[in-house]
C-alpha cells in the first residue's frame, strides 16, 4: 500500500488518551530555539488488526524525530506516518499503552510556534502531528494531558484543568489534564513570560456550577478590553446555555497568542486562543459558540466542518440580533455583509466537499472565510427562514443536547435527520442544494399583471440561470405595491424552473418586489 492510498487516519484503533511531557526550557532560554525533547504515552483500544499487527500514527516527517518506543516496535517513519508493530498476543478490543520518546527537530512548522518569551501550539486542522504523535483525525476524540517544564517566570495555559505546578531543578512543571475527550485539533497549550492571568468564576444558571474563568493576557494589551470580555462571559454563558444546554467543560478561558498565530481565534476545548490583542466581543462570541458547535459535538469528518464554522459565524449575527432593536435592521445588515463577502470571493467549492476527507487543503485555504464561514452562515439563516425561528432553535437545541452526539461526533446527515424529525418534513433538498453544490441561484423571474373576467391577477414565473444543472428551490415572497401606497405579500413554494403562480390582487397594483425581506439571502437577480 502506498502512502497516497492509505486512509487519512488509522481507524483500526480508538485512542483513549494522550499524555505528554514536554521540556520547553530551552525554547525560552536560548534564542530562537525551536526544538524540544518529549515523552509521550498513548493509550488506545485496538480494533481488527492486520496480521502483521502494524498500526499507524501521524508524526510530521519534518518536525518529529522518533526516539525510544516501549510497548511496540517502530517499523518505520515515512511520509509523516509512524508505523508501529504491536507485540504478539494483542487482539481486537485490547487496551494497549505505548510509551514514546521523541524530539522536535526545530524546523518551522504550522503547529509549534516559538518567539522570544512565548511558545504556543495551534493544531487545527491537522497540525497536532507537528508536535506530538497522534491519530490526527476529528473522529478519534481522546483525553489529553500535558506537563510542560518551563523557566520559573513562564505562565502556561492549556485545555482542561490545572493539576498543579511543581518545582523541578530550578524550573517549573505545569500540569494540565482534560477529563473530557476532545479532537486532536484542539489539544493545545500556550506559554509565555508575557502572560498575566486574570482569574474569576461564573455561576451557571442552568447547572448551578461555578465555572472557573481564566484570561491569559499580555503586558502590552489594554486591560480594559480584557475586562470587557471578562464582563460579557456571564452574559454569553446564559445566552448559549439557554439555547444549547449546559456548558460542558472544566473552565472557560481565553488566551491571546503572538503575531505568529495565523488565525483570528481558535476554539480549543475550554482554552480559546485569540490573535494578539484581539479581545473582541464578536470573536469571543464566535469561539464561545464553538464550545458547543465543534467541541462538545465535533465534526465526524472534514466535509462536516460547516457544522462548526457556519454556526459559530451565524451566532455572531444572532448575538447582534439579540442585543439590538429590530427596527435598526442590524441582524439583516450583518447577514447581507456575509452574503456580499461570499459573492465577491465567489468560491468554486461547495460548502461540504467529500474530497476534503481524504485530502484536506492547508489550514488557511481550508478555513475559507467566504465559504465555510460566511456562505454557511447564510445557509443557516435561510434554514431559519424556511422552518421558522421557533422550530429553528428547537432543532439547534436538539442537536447540541442529543445524547448520541454530545461529547462525540456528528455528520451533516445527523443534523439533517434532526431537522426532518422536528419539522416532520423532508429538508434533504435544502441541504443538498446549498451544501453539496457550489454557487447560488441567479433569478430571471417574469412578473406581469393581468385582468381576467374583471379580476386583477399577478402572474409570476420563476426562472433561474443554469437551471439545467441545479434548480434552487425556495419558499418565496412577492410584495405587491398598490397605487394608494398599500401593499400585500404573497407566498408560495417554487420548486422548478418555469413554474408559474397566479395571485388575485386588488385593483391598482403598481409593482412587485421579489423576496422583499431578503429571506433567500444567497440569491442574485438578473
Ligand atoms: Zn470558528
Amino acid at each position: 500500500m502506498t502512502a497516497q492510498s492509505l486512509p487519512p487516519y488509522d481507524d483500526s484503533i480508538d485512542v483513549l488518551s494522550y499524555d505528554l511531557d514536554l521540556n520547553l526550557v530551552e525554547n525560552f532560554t536560548k534564542n530562537a530555539h525551536r526544538s524540544f525533547g518529549a515523552k509521550q504515552e498513548i493509550r488506545f483500544v485496538t480494533g481488527s488488526l492486520n496480521t502483521d499487527r502494524v498500526i499507524r500514527f501521524h508524526a510530521s516527517q519534518a518536525s518529529i524525530i522518533p526516539g525510544q518506543v516501549e510497548g511496540a516496535e517502530l517499523v518505520k517513519h515515512e511520509s509523516g506516518i509512524m508505523y508501529l508493530r504491536l507485540p504478539e498476543g494483542i487482539s481486537a478490543g485490547d487496551t494497549v499503552t505505548i510509551k514514546l520518546q521523541y524530539s522536535h527537530s526545530g524546523v518551522k512548522d504550522e503547529g509549534f510556534f516559538v518567539s522570544k518569551g512565548s511558545v504556543f501550539t495551534n493544531n487545527a486542522p491537522i497540525e497536532a502531528r507537528d508536535w506530538f504523535i497522534c491519530n490526527d483525525h476529528p473522529s478519534d476524540k481522546a483525553l489529553f494531558s500535558i506537563s510542560a517544564t518551563v523557566p520559573g517566570n513562564v505562565i502556561v495555559g492549556a485545555v482542561g484543568q490545572n493539576e498543579g505546578i511543581t518545582d523541578t531543578m530550578g524550573h517549573k512543571k505545569w500540569k494540565w489534564r482534560s477529563l473530557i475527550p476532545m479532537a486532536t485539533y484542539q489539544m493545545v497549550f500556550s506559554a509565555s513570560t508575557d502572560y498575566k492571568l486574570k482569574k474569576s468564576s461564573v455561576r451557571s444558571k442552568l447547572s448551578g456550577r461555578d465555572i472557573p474563568v481564566e484570561l491569559y493576557w499580555r503586558r502590552n494589551e489594554n486591560e480594559r478590553e480584557v475586562n470587557y470580555i471578562r464582563d460579557i462571559i456571564p452574559i454569553m454563558l446564559d445566552f448559549f446555555e439557554d439555547h444549547f444546554g449546559e456548558y460542558p467543560f472544566e473552565k472557560i478561558s481565553f488566551a491571546t497568542l503572538t503575531s505568529d498565530f495565523p488565525y483570528g481565534g481558535m476554539e480549543n476545548q475550554s482554552f480559546i486562543t485569540l490573535c494578539a490583542g484581539c479581545w473582541y466581543d464578536l470573536l469571543a462570541v464566535h469561539e464561545f459558540a464553538h464550545q458547543w458547535f465543534g467541541d462538545l459535538i465535533t465534526p465526524e469528518n472534514w466535509e462536516d466542518i460547516w457544522l462548526n464554522e457556519g454556526f459559530a459565524e451565524y451566532m455572531e449575527a444572532y448575538w447582534i440580533e439579540t442585543w439590538t432593536r429590530p427596527e435598526d435592521g442590524q441582524y439583516k445588515a450583518v447577514m447581507r455583509d456575509f452574503a456580499n463577502y461570499y459573492f465577491i470571493a465567489d468560491p468554486k467549492d461547495a460548502i461540504s466537499e467529500s474530497k476534503w476527507n481524504t485530502d484536506i487543503p492547508p489550514g488557511e485555504e481550508f478555513y475559507n472565510s467566504a465559504l465555510i464561514y460566511k456562505k454557511a452562515a447564510c445557509v443557516i439563516y435561510m434554514l431559519r427562514e424556511e422552518v421558522g425561528k421557533e422550530k429553528f432553535f428547537e432543532i439547534l437545541k436538539r442537536f447540541t443536547t442529543d445524547p448520541a452526539l454530545k461529547f462525540g461526533n456528528a455528520t451533516t446527515a445527523d443534523f439533517v435527520k434532526i431537522t426532518n424529525e422536528l419539522t416532520g418534513k423532508d429538508y434533504n433538498w435544502f441541504f443538498d442544494q446549498w451544501l453539496k453544490h457550489p454557487g447560488h441561484p441567479v433569478y430571471m423571474n417574469r412578473f406581469r399583471f393581468l385582468s381576467e373576467n374583471g379580476s386583477d391577477i399577478l402572474e409570476a414565473t420563476f426562472i433561474q440561470e443554469g437551471w439545467e444543472r441545479l434548480y434552487y428551490q425556495a419558499t418565496f415572497e412577492l410584495k405587491v405595491e398598490y397605487n394608494d401606497g398599500s401593499s400585500e405579500v404573497f407566498t408560495g413554494f417554487n420548486s422548478a424552473n418555469g413554474e408559474t403562480f397566479r395571485f388575485m390582487v386588488k385593483p391598482g397594483a403598481d409593482r412587485v418586489i421579489f423576496d422583499p425581506e431578503e429571506k433567500i439571502i444567497l440569491k442574485k437577480e438578473f
